[in-house]
């Protein structure tokens, strides 16, 4: 006689795991199509999008394994996720970021024709332009972490565990024109030109793309600088949380600067249940899952 017990329906108040969240259901397929679908779009529509990235892979991974901070398959887990980002993500940004400037602008017209960067020295108007950028990088990033809505859509680029070039690429884009606005509006609304938004996204393109590449090369005295991969690592890291919002120096004014000598994070991610792969549906987090406190209250 059989001792197995009978078996027992689901009980609706468990709560989810990360094996249920991994298990293919009916929508995950057909998200897992568009995913895919959507990738061989942007694969057709983007030619120089994709000879840039090509680019990009053959700078970043040869750089990975010469060194490498850890062992790291360049075919990770969520690399055809995040490159679904890499190729996708701007289109998107762009146009909410041209959405954000016509916004401000509609109350704060007067203040751009103004003109007040050209009325600056040039010497200033670098300073000013600099401020802007590490200032409003700095408490938007800030603001994400700690305003619990603004979180829901941050956390998906914290869901990264494994650390490398292409981990830059997985935000969720309405995240990215928060961020991004907050320093170029102001920008915008003083007069400055096109070569200075130019300089300030590739400037933060290559960055962002450096300071989350799985290398271990340190930079003695331009650690304290610019941030490095050994920085921005701690900003990922599952312990501490809520370190280093911006670069260096800003961090070390605000007390949030935190780089001991000789430690490295011992794990990257967030508690916060981001599905780990699908564009979709990462897309798609922050609108189904219910308001959580910001990124420092577990
Ligand atoms: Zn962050």
């Amino acid at each position: 006689m059989s001792t197995n017990p009978a078996p027992q329906p689901p009980d609706p108040t468990r709560r989810p795991t990360p094996a249920d969240r991994d298990r293919p259901t009916r929508s995950g397929v057909a998200i897992g199509l568009l995913t895919v679908a959507l990738l061989v779009v942007a694969l057709v529509t983007r030619g120089a999008g994709v000879v840039g990235i090509a680019v990009l892979f053959l700078i970043f991974v040869p750089m990975e394994k010469l060194f490498a901070f850890r062992p790291q398959k360049v075919f990770r887990r969520g690399f055809l996720t995040d490159m679904t980002h890499l190729l996708v993500n701007n289109i998107l940004i762009t146009v909410g970021l041209l959405v954000a400037i016509v916004v401000a602008l509609i109350p704060f017209f007067w203040l751009r024709n103004l003109d007040i960067a050209a009325s600056m020295p040039p010497a200033v108007a670098v300073v000013v332009a600099l401020l802007i950028v590490l200032f409003g990088q700095y408490w938007a990033h800030r603001l994400t972490h700690t305003v619990p809505f603004l979180w829901r859509f941050h956390s998906v680029h914290h869901s990264i565990e494994d650390m490398d070039w292409l981990a830059s690429a997985r935000v969720h884009p309405l995240d990215q024109v928060f961020t991004h606005a907050a320093v170029v509006i102001p920008l915008y609304l003083l007069g400055f030109n096109a070569a200075v938004f130019g300089g300030v996204v590739v400037f933060f393109t290559f960055l962002a793309l450096f300071q989350h590449a799985n290398v271990r090369i340190r930079f003695p005295v331009v650690r304290w600088v610019i941030n490095t991969p050994e920085w921005h690592h701690w900003h990922h890291a599952l312990d501490p949380i809520n370190k280093n919002f911006g670069t260096p120096a800003i961090d070390k004014l605000f007390g949030t600067a935190y780089m001991p000598h000789g430690k490295y994070p011992s794990g990257f991610g967030t508690s916060e249940p981001v599905p780990p792969v699908g564009y979709v549906r990462q897309l798609a987090y922050p609108f189904t899952t219910p308001a959580r406190t910001g990124s420092g209250q577990r």
